[in-house]
């Protein structure tokens, strides 16, 4: 582990310094080892812990952050100058224990989750100034026009401007302006921006709360007054108001000069979210997410190292972004798997988050309808604090949901939709309501195969089908949902060669939307998925479209699931309430209900109740009671007793451990080797290893271990012992994943 330097003295020339480099070396195992390097500091320059620098690394040099003093065994005559000393504000002590924390807890080299943190190098580097222009002294002669006159108008009681800005702001062409450049009408200034941050404004008052809206904000609004480590789980039915009381929060952390995070679990998605807050604040936040350009991702990370970013709203990956004075956390809908990073560092975006303010001493707010079991139980425990909200909003109903047993009430063949549901439909839009279909299927069927041979088309690099598209940018194609692998649909069957006689077997949302454009051909129906839904602006278009009543009928999968509220849509029906039940995971259970609930929270709102019917093969499963009967309690008390007693988390640690390589027999011997090497010790349990349920993905066989460990056992000190010194031959990979959410 590498020390962590908070309270180390700066460095003066002569000395070493132990630099970290944003790579993953030394990891996963062995984090440690060559995590960072020893540099010296050349004359005439000191250093300080957290200093961004420029080292040599080879042949080449890598930017790096100062993490301490160096340990002093690398011989003299070997060691390098540190190159330069970066023109970017240091990083934060709390934020490089962060990361020495998440590295030690997700065994990940920290110079892989430094990686995280610097995401933008290009803000390291100090902004360049920009040419702006300013009338010349001396007034050439000149042809007046309107146009040009508009342009002088703007300059005379107004700053120097970029050419863009000024011929926006004077309404003419840019040809106006370069013509007055040209003709020396115009002189140039450098400028450095500085990006107007009219940040949010905690001033403005915000709605009227209600009696126990105003109760949580209350003791929300005293956690953050007295700023200090403090967990608070917000938990209320959707439309209760828990956006609007953790705002109060969020208003007087800005107040006293905080910086707020806000982690949505798909921002980029969230665009009703983003207008409320504009609304409520004033301005709208700075985002953090994959969908941004690269020239605002560096404005807004130096604005949120320079401390002039008041709230950052973002995915799990804002987490690592330098904040110098953060006050405030708020994890929305904190059940969400999204919050779990899979690739890379595989760490969970909620829990650290937790650890990130118990780091920075300052409250945290867990938010959801449906909170994780996780959650309830540091509730339960006494960790947590818990503010519930009992009610929608103004008095509108939870949704009325009723389930659609398959069984007996069955559609008719090759088509998914019950007599009820159909009825229902046909009733909702009749009455100039909206609906919406669930289904969590992208493409047109799961799975294609030959009505002659049998042949099933499967991805050559994943356990799993090919799935038909029809529609959108993957029109015509088969596609694996895992690997991305796809192909055109072909017209001859590879294995019997017998011309296109293919059987498309289940529905996708693509086959659901041609069922109801044949039962109902007048009506507006849209699809959403992650196929049609590519970014921000395609979801706040659809967002637009629905509230604006252009459509009918949404048929979606999870995308639509969450979060949005559009006061027409009146019904819901969920097509296959079974699907994520199956399979072995531990959360299926959990995950199903949270999801399905969320999706019935999409029904009513304001003065018209919501229907909600669920199809399904299982009506007495307990997940379907506890939906039908609103009472979540009861669910979480069954299931809650039921990990339990399995010895499974939150009340057991798990950690899985994924052995995977191209070939399938030195993957094998590889775990096999490990499932003989690893300790034995009293009250931890070694499964494995095993075929992974997705045996196989992008080319790579893969074999699992699951380790289970009492809540007291240190997991981590446990994996090291294991795996720490154990060097797998070069193709093969050992992945540990601590707090596995996937199972596959
Ligand atoms: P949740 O986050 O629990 O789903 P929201 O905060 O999104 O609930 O509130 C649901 C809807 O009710 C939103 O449109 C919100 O603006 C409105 N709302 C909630 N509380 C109030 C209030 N006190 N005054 C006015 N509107 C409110
Ligand atoms: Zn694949």
């Amino acid at each position: 582990m590498v020390e962590s330097a908070a309270n180390s003295p700066y460095m003066s020339s002569g000395e070493h310094v132990a630099v970290l480099l944003p790579l993953p070396l030394g990891g996963p195992l062995g984090a440690g080892q060559g995590a960072a390097y020893d540099y010296r500091v050349p004359d005439g320059m000191t250093l300080n812990p957290g200093d961004f620098v420029r080292v040599p690394l080879g042949r080449r040099t890598s930017l790096g952050v100062v993490w301490g003093k160096g340990d002093g065994d690398v011989a003299p005559e070997k060691i390098k100058d540190v190159f330069e000393r970066l023109d970017a504000p240091s990083m934060p002590d709390v934020q490089r224990q962060f990361i020495d924390w998440v590295a030690a807890y997700t065994l990940s080299a920290p110079g892989a989750v430094l990686k995280m943190a610097m995401s933008v190098p290009d803000a390291l580097e100090p902004p360049k100034p920009v040419v702006a222009y300013r009338l010349a002294s001396g007034m050439p002669e000149l042809k007046k026009t309107a146009a040009r006159q508009r342009v002088f108008d703007v300059l005379a009681d107004g700053p120097p401007l970029i050419q863009a800005d000024l011929a926006r702001e004077a309404a003419v062409g840019v040809s106006v302006v370069s013509g007055l450049i040209k003709a020396g009408a115009l002189v140039p200034v450098e400028l450095m921006v500085q990006d107007d941050v009219s940040g949010p404004d905690w001033k403005s008052p915000g709605p009227e709360l209600s009696g126990s809206q105003s109760d949580a904000a209350g003791v929300l609004v005293k956690a953050v007054a007295d700023d200090g480590y403090d967990v608070t789980l917000l938990d209320g039915v959707p439309g209760s108001g828990k956006t609007e009381v953790y705002f109060q929060a969020v208003a007087e952390a800005l107040k006293r000069g905080k910086q707020v995070l806000v982690l949505l679990p798909e921002i980029a998605l969230s665009a009703q979210w983003l207008a409320r807050f504009e609304e409520r604040f004033g301005a709208p936040p700075l985002e953090w997410h994959s969908d941004l350009t690269p020239s605002v991702r560096r404005r807004n990370w130096r604005a949120i190292a320079e401390g002039r970013a008041g709230v950052v709203v973002g995915a799990r990956s804002a987490l690592f972004l330098p904040f110098v004075d953060l006050g405030l956390i708020v994890a929305d809908e904190e059940h969400e798997s999204a919050f779990k990073q899979e690739e890379g560092v595989i760490y969970n975006a909620r829990d650290m988050a937790v650890v990130r303010s118990s780091l920075g001493d300052f409250p945290i707010v867990l938010c959801s309808a449906t909170p994780s079991l996780e959650t309830v139980v540091n509730v339960d425990e006494g960790r947590y604090r818990s503010l519930h909200l009992a009610d929608r909003h103004g008095g509108a109903e939870l949704p009325d949901v009723s389930l659609v047993d398959l069984r007996t009430a069955a559609p008719a063949s090759t088509h998914w939709l019950s007599p009820v549901l159909v009825d229902e439909i046909t009733k909702t839009i009749a009455a100039g309501e909206q609906a919406m279909l669930f289904l969590n299927r992208r493409g047109y069927a799961p799975l294609t195969l030959c009505r002659t041979c049998g042949h099933r088309f499967q991805c050559p690099n994943c356990t799993a089908w090919l799935v038909e598209h029809r529609r959108d940018n993957k029109r015509g194609r088969l596609v694996c949902h895992h690997c991305g692998f796809n192909t055109s649909t072909p017209t001859v069957c590879p294995s019997c060669e017998n011309e296109g006689n293919f059987a498309a077997c289940g529905p996708g949302v693509e086959r659901l939307a041609e069922e109801v454009a044949e039962l109902f051909p007048n009506i507006r129906a849209d699809i959403a998925t992650s196929d049609s839904i590519s970014g921000p602006k395609a979801a706040a278009d659809l967002v637009r479209r629905i509230e604006e009543h252009e459509v009918d009928l949404i048929i979606g999968t999870q995308i639509v699931a969450k979060g949005y509220h559009f006061p027409m849509l009146t019904l819901v029906g969920v097509v296959d309430g079974d699907l994520g039940l199956s399979g072995g995971d531990l959360r299926a259970a959990e995950r199903t209900f949270q999801l399905l609930y969320q999706v019935a929270g999409r029904a009513g709102r304001a003065e018209r109740p919501g229907r909600v019917l669920i199809q399904t093969h299982m009506p007495e499963h307990p997940v379907m009671q506890a939906l039908v009967s609103g009472g979540r309690e009861g669910f979480v008390e069954t299931e809650t007793k039921a990990r339990r007693e399995a010895k499974m988390p939150p009340f057991a640690r798990l950690a899985a451990v994924v052995v995977s390589g191209k070939n399938a027999a030195q993957v094998d011997r590889v775990a096999m080797d490990l499932g003989r090497d690893a300790p034995r010790q009293e009250g931890l349990l070694v499964l494995g290893p095993a075929p992974a349920p997705l045996a196989m993905v992008r080319g790579r066989h893969r074999r699992r271990f699951l380790v289970r460990a009492p809540k007291a056992e240190n997991m981590q000190k446990y994996l090291h012992r294991w795996l720490g010194h154990y060097k797998p031959p070069g193709n093969v990979r050992i992945q540990v994943d601590v707090d596995p959410y996937s199972f596959l």
